[in-house]
């Protein structure tokens, strides 16, 4: 049985603007309960940000409610309809294994979705079961914290607990339910949905709630409707720059997996590129190579061109001046992810005032370290500590000459060499999540119940420009035997 009132007050305070929405945007929907919920992480710094007392969730009662076991007071769980291109193909999707419990207001006032994710089937579930398992869990858990400490707009993950039943994949393996907090989960696959299996007056209600919610900012008297698409273009075209900074990849850029917000949701097979190749492709089900590292910003704007096709009727009543406006928003898209990707990669090599010359300069490296196999995030670190020989790249002739450019051209601004120095410490992290690393921590959680090894990797991932010395056995790379890395589907 369901209890529908949690015994403790843990702090939460919520409102469910999103179910104020037209029905058919959402069921009504509880979690299933499970046999026997245990917290095994919590984030504490997150509960503490969002209002939540900390202490008393972690307790029986807090893993009840993470579980789906117990309904925190004032939540109204739901799950989202949507719908999405995956890999292409459009499909009517919705959270066939999510449940939204409402909408938590943080003491600053900050409106923020929390989801269980793993929680049971719902109408949108299809063939599947509803579950997740404790590894993918896991893994977004990592993946989405490191990520924040990154600096990258993201959903984040307040917990996760076990279920004590099992999840039947290829084999049995343990059933996990992961708490996700996020600006919202406005999806380019909920206007998708809007559009397909809605009326005008739905989908305009959606935007103008998306508006409201994420750009109150935006003048209403305009042309909102186009502003809207402007901000989301603005929003993905910073993101997107930042993912290919630190190298980055997503895995599965599907619409649905793309929210209004500019935040990075839906961790599934998604890992970060060790050594530097545009081809870098680590999904197990993306045969065809559509969501490599140097696809990515060609995938947004894909991605983009699909929310602007579901809007068009919100931005002119003439169509053929519809697809005019649509179109010259998504042209911004490329120019405005090349200046911040542009603007980011100069900062990784200390440079703070721009030359036509830059780009070149920065094109040539990453040429090199792409025909030397260089590891993507020691080459900038390396150079961040002014130490070149330890790159792959050392001992070339085509290096050499490009250390002396590079260093001319830092001498040709007015900044000195230890501010470029500072810049490139904060532009360029000591650590990522390298795939081995998080392996590691999640083959002894899983096989072992030992969770110190991922407590550990957290608290390293937790501050990555620290350059500290106790991360410096996390940059080491993986053993070529490990190579080539393939993600599964966190299904
Ligand atoms: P994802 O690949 O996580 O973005 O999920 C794509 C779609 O499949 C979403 O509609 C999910 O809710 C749904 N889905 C994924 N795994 C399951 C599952 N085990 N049971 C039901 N639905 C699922
Ligand atoms: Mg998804």
């Amino acid at each position: 049985m369901t209890d529908k009132k949690a015994a403790i007050d843990a702090g939460w305070n919520f409102d469910n603007s999103y179910a104020g929405l037209p029905d058919s945007f959402f069921t009504k929907q509880d979690p299933t309960p499970v046999r026997s919920p245990k917290l095994i992480v919590f984030n504490e710094r997150l509960a503490t940000t969002l209002g939540l007392n900390a202490q008393a969730l972690q307790s029986d009662e807090g893993a009840a409610v993470f579980a789906g076991n117990q309904i925190p007071e004032g939540a109204f769980p739901l799950a989202q309809a949507y719908a999405g291109h995956q890999f292409g193909y459009f499909t009517m999707l919705g959270d066939g294994r999510a449940v939204l419990l409402g909408e938590q207001i943080t003491p600053q006032g900050e409106r923020m979705d929390i989801q269980l994710k793993g929680s049971g089937r719902t109408p949108y579930s299809r063939g599947g079961d509803g579950r997740a398992a404790l590894g993918p869990m896991l893994r977004e858990y990592i993946i989405s914290e490191a990520m924040h400490a990154l600096g990258i707009p993201t959903t984040r993950s307040l917990a996760v607990v076990t279920t004590g039943q099992p999840v039947t994949r290829e084999r049995d393996l343990p059933g996990a339910i992961l708490t996700r907090v996020a600006a919202s989960h406005l999806r380019i696959g909920t206007f998708q949905y809007a559009r397909g299996a809605g009326t005008i007056e739905d989908l305009r209600t959606l935007a103008d709630y998306t508006l409201e919610r994420h750009y109150p900012e935006v003048d209403p008297g305009e042309n909102r409707y186009l502003s809207l698409l402007k901000e989301v273009i603005k929003r993905q075209a910073a993101l997107i720059a930042k993912w290919q900074l630190v190298g980055f990849i997503h895995g599965v850029m599907n619409t649905d997996n793309m929210t209004l917000s500019g935040e990075t949701i839906d961790y599934g097979p998604c890992a970060f590129m060790d050594t530097y190749d545009p081809d870098t492709v680590f999904s197990s089900i993306d045969r065809e190579g559509r969501y490599t590292y140097g696809n990515q910003p060609y995938i947004a704007a894909w991605n983009l061109a699909r929310l602007a096709e579901a809007l068009l009727p919100l931005l002119h009543e003439d169509e053929e001046q519809a697809v005019k406006l649509a179109e010259d928003a998504i042209t911004q898209f490329n120019k405005l992810y090349h200046q911040h990707w542009l603007a980011g990669m100069r900062a990784k090599l200390g440079i703070f005032n721009e030359e036509q010359q830059d780009e070149a300069l920065i094109k040539d490296l990453l040429t090199m370290m792409q025909n030397y196999r260089s590891d993507y995030t020691n080459t900038f670190r390396a150079l961040t500590f002014d130490k070149p020989e330890d790159t792959a790249l050392s001992g070339t002739t085509e290096f050499a000459t490009w250390v002396e450019q590079w260093q001319a051209r830092l001498g040709r601004q007015q900044e000195s060499k230890a501010s470029s120095q500072e810049l490139m410490r904060s532009s360029n992290p000591a650590v990522i999540p390298r795939n081995h690393r998080v392996e590691e921590a999640l083959e002894a959680a899983e096989k072992h119940g030992d969770y110190s090894v991922m407590e550990r990797l957290l608290d390293v991932l937790s501050k990555p420009y620290a350059h500290s010395p106790e991360q410096a056995e996390y940059s080491t790379l993986p053993e070529l035997s490990t190579r080539p890395y393939r993600t599964y589907c966190g299904t």
